[in-house]
């Protein structure tokens, strides 16, 4: 049986030039890092696609949790990273050689930025095909802008013909063995720093040919880039949805209680079939209502066994999948903690901190609240506690 095609993702750069104080492949787009958009796009195009990152050895961190972002069933297909080397061409021959020596060998490699993630599944399709019928293939699009070559005072040289020029992009297109050689070679022979695999191949003799790229595959650079990226994405996700939840959970004789995923010390403690955390469940049921996907008493029944003393924390994951599996993403998480005691204050950033963790957001995305009831009423007589929560989530119009 034939192994299907690895996908190399080059995210070892550093460039911080777009901003924002971390490499750019890992800085947010509409809250999701780039890496985690890119990634997705190519795990989404084709459901047998392996992936194989490459990236800097500072940023095995950054890394982990842009891949907790992808669903469960994509995260999968991704290997763990391979540290890349000084350029882009040793990244590029490290993560060929990891293939090489752990895998069964593919027939094809496709070599992609990992910035830029509006890669469709028709480009990756195109890539696949390419590489099994030339061996060595590139995307690429006509130029409409006249190019000039100059000379080295800045004077215009030559106007080369437009008609035979092509802008190329990412994913280059490679039968497996033919670009591993090649690239061993150019290490040996060429050294130095070729800026595209195409370049690689043909140092190496052999004849790449271009097939139809697309115009929107950008390379994400500069800040521009960046805010150019969040308005096409916001229009791809206009489909605004806003969910509420309510939980109640009554105080028992205990020592601690769950909120918002943190364990806080406590005279008592809360009463259910699972941990309780009246937080998570009300932002579960948030998420689940804003996409009309039933409550969380459907998904995981009291009546079921295996959720007693469950920790919430997979009640609210689960629901964040269903919000991507939908192609959607989770714009903000909101609760409001209603209790006499214990004190929220002193725990509120570790709980922000662990529901983004949970729901695969980042922590300006999610705001914990607390208010007491004025001694009225069973939260004022501190028989329980109660939790509001609310979401909103950004899908596609063609959400089924
Ligand atoms: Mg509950």
């Amino acid at each position: 049986m034939s192994v299907a095609p690895h996908v190399l993702v080059v995210a070892a750069g550093r460039g911080v030039r777009a901003g924002g104080g971390v490499p750019k492949q890992f800085r947010p787009i509409a809250g999701v890092p780039l890496i985690t958009r890119t990634l997705t796009s190519l795990l989404s195009a084709d459901t047998k696609l392996r992936v194989v990152p490459v990236i800097h050895p500072d940023d095995q961190a950054l890394f982990r949790e842009a891949v907790l972002l992808l669903s469960p069933d994509l995260r999968d297909r991704v290997d763990a990273p391979v540290h890349g080397g000084a350029t882009r061409q040793a990244s590029v021959r490290a993560g060929l050689e990891a293939i090489a020596a752990g895998h069964d060998r593919p027939d094809v490699v496709l070599i992609h930025d990992g910035a830029r993630p509006f890669v469709s599944s028709a480009l990756v399709g195109r890539a696949v095909e390419a590489a099994r019928r030339h061996g060595a293939a590139v995307p690429g699009f006509a130029v409409t802008d006249t190019v000039k070559r100059i000379d080295i005072e800045g004077w215009i040289g030559e106007t080369l013909d437009r008609n035979r020029l092509r802008v190329v992009q990412t994913p280059q297109a490679f039968g497996f063995d033919l670009i591993l050689d090649a690239h061993r070679r150019a290490a040996r022979d060429a050294g130095g720093d070729l800026t595209d695999d195409a370049a690689v191949a043909e140092a190496a003799g052999h004849r790449v040919h271009i097939f139809e790229g697309e115009a929107d595959n950008v390379k994400i650079t500069t800040p521009l880039d960046f805010v150019q990226a969040e308005t096409k994405l916001t229009a791809m996700l206009p489909d605004v949805r806003i969910g509420q939840g309510y939980d109640v959970h009554a105080f028992v004789e205990g020592d601690h209680v769950w909120l918002g995923g943190v364990r806080i010390d406590h005279d008592r403690k809360l009463s259910g079939h699972s941990d309780a955390d009246v937080v998570l469940h009300a932002l579960t049921d948030a998420l689940l209502g804003a996409i009309g996907d039933g409550d969380i008493g459907v998904h995981f029944p009291p009546s079921q066994e295996q959720w007693r003393g469950a920790s919430s924390d997979r009640f609210l994951e689960d629901a964040a999948g269903r919000v991507r599996r939908r192609g959607g993403v989770i714009a903000h998480l909101d609760a409001t903690i209603v209790c006499e005691a214990p004190k929220i204050g002193p725990h509120r950033e570790a709980m922000r901190a662990r529901v983004a963790a949970i729901a695969g957001i980042t922590v300006d995305r999610v705001g914990i609240k607390a208010t007491t009831s004025e001694l009225l009423g069973f939260v004022g007589r501190r028989d329980g506690m109660a939790a509001w929560g609310l979401a909103t989530v950004r899908l596609p119009f063609d959400a089924a």
